[in-house]
């Protein structure tokens, strides 16, 4: 296995195949899948395969938003609001509203035709 997985980590549990999730992009560093309770018309989750707690914990040397960033701007073309518009941000620890203590972009964007 190439990654690391946290145990009892639901993100380590659906990136490793373990647990379902609609998947919409999947690259070496990165996988992206529907949130299971979309705040928006378009909700993704891009998180990193690695196990990475929170945005806190990011080494110095890791270019992981790199590619987060990367995959969004080709998620963003795929759901068709690249030009319409979306907005990405990340929630870090409990007094940022995360639950899911594995990092990851949220991705939304509302349908505008
Ligand atoms: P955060 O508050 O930034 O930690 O966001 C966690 C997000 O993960 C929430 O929007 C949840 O709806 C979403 N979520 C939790 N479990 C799952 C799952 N198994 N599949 C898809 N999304 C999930
Ligand atoms: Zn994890």
């Amino acid at each position: 296995m190439k990654f690391m997985h946290e145990p009892d980590c639901i993100f380590c549990e659906i990136v490793a195949g373990k647990r379902s999730a609609d998947i919409v992009y999947q690259d070496p560093e990165i996988v992206a899948f529907k949130d299971a309770k979309p705040a928006a018309p378009i909700h993704i989750l891009i998180v990193p395969r690695k196990h990475i707690a929170t945005l806190n914990d990011i080494s110095p040397d890791d270019n992981i938003l790199a590619a987060v960033g990367r995959a969004a701007q080709k998620i963003a073309l795929d759901c068709g609001v690249a030009q319409k518009g979306y907005r990405l941000f990340i929630n870090v620890n409990k007094g940022g509203g995360q639950v899911v203590f594995h990092l990851h972009v949220h991705l939304i964007s509302k349908a505008i035709d």
